[in-house]
């Protein structure tokens, strides 16, 4: 069986999907392209630098037809070899590094923004968490301070073991430990907001809109949504659309899922199909088109796209013959 699938994925040297019962488009999605480190990103997941972000848009323009937003939103017919690019979390990068890239290539995308960051008013939880590890790892701190810690954090902080995996196990309901912790090892997270500027500004993004790029919302916190009610969900994902909408003048209503799609119910993408024109999500390939509901794959981990496909049609196929 596994030769049968590489033959069928090696028969015209690159992963073909539609031809072996896969949706069309394709759609990925990153965060940030940086060739530096970047503190508030590097301890929760990969992202990749120019040259690697360079080299897989040479392996997507090479075998696929990379589309724009406006396809999938006039509803036209697509290739099937379609491929359409996303950008989650609004970082600076996708301004500064990615826009002008994707320009260079003509190719149109999509970024999504949360509204609560748009302008570095604050910073998304898990990002502070990134810092925080960033700081305990590069920085010898005093006794005290690392008692004052261990007071917010799980004791393991203290004795260094597993620093990061007991960092990242506050969630959304503690969001305040974040910044209580980057306090109290004197980090000043409303300067380094200010000079780091993480997120991308308003003017960025009017610029990223008068250059032909799509943008929407990707609710308005980066709540989990899984872990709300209904109606905070709504609220999230409706409310934050409202915002972007009304404060960059939109003429249609896209956006992405904060987190993947497990335990969302039928009610909920019920609502966002009759409040959104496209809903763009995480981790898969199949889409689900009665919602305008459109999954997606993040290569951001892989140095290779190519392999990173193969494995992600491969998964399918067992699945869809075992
Ligand atoms: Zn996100």
């Amino acid at each position: 069986m596994l030769s049968t699938i590489k033959d069928m994925l090696d028969k015209t040297g690159k992963p073909l999907l539609q031809e072996y019962g896969f949706q069309t488009p394709l759609i990925l999605y990153y965060h940030a392209v940086s060739d530096s480190k970047l503190p508030h990103i590097s301890h929760l997941y990969k992202y990749k630098d120019s040259e690697f972000f360079i080299k897989d848009l040479n392996y997507l323009q090479r075998h696929y037809t990379l589309i724009s937003p406006a396809d999938l939103l006039q509803g036209k017919e697509l290739p099937a070899d379609a491929c359409l690019l996303t950008f989650d979390d609004g970082f600076r990068e996708c301004s500064e590094v990615i826009a002008p890239i994707l320009l260079e290539r003509g190719i149109e995308a999509a970024f999504f923004l949360n509204p609560a960051f748009l302008d570095n008013q604050d910073m998304y939880f898990r990002n502070k968490l990134s810092i925080l590890i960033n700081l305990m790892e590069e920085n010898e701190y005093t006794q005290t301070q690392l008692e004052c810690c261990n007071a917010i954090f799980p004791d393991k902080i203290v004795t260094g073991k597993s620093l990061k995996e007991a960092i990242l196990t506050i969630n959304h309901k503690e969001k305040e430990k974040a910044d209580r912790a980057l306090e109290i090892l004197g980090f000043d997270l409303k300067e380094y907001l200010e000079k780091e500027k993480p997120y991308m500004t308003t003017e960025q993004v009017n610029e990223l809109i008068s250059q032909g790029f799509y943008i929407g919302s990707h609710s308005i916190d980066h709540a989990p949504l899984a872990k709300l009610e209904f109606t905070e969900q709504y609220d999230e994902m409706i409310g934050g659309m409202d915002m972007i909408q009304d404060k960059f003048k939109l003429p249609y209503r896209i956006a992405s899922l904060p987190h993947n799609d497990r335990n969302l119910e039928g009610q909920f993408y019920n609502a966002m199909r009759n409040n959104l024109d496209l809903l763009f999500g995480g981790h898969g390939l199949a889409h689900l088109i009665k919602y305008k509901y459109y999954r997606r794959v993040n290569p951001e981990h892989s140095k290779n796209i190519r392999f990173f496909l193969e494995k992600q049609f491969g998964i399918c196929l067992v699945k869809k013959y075992f």
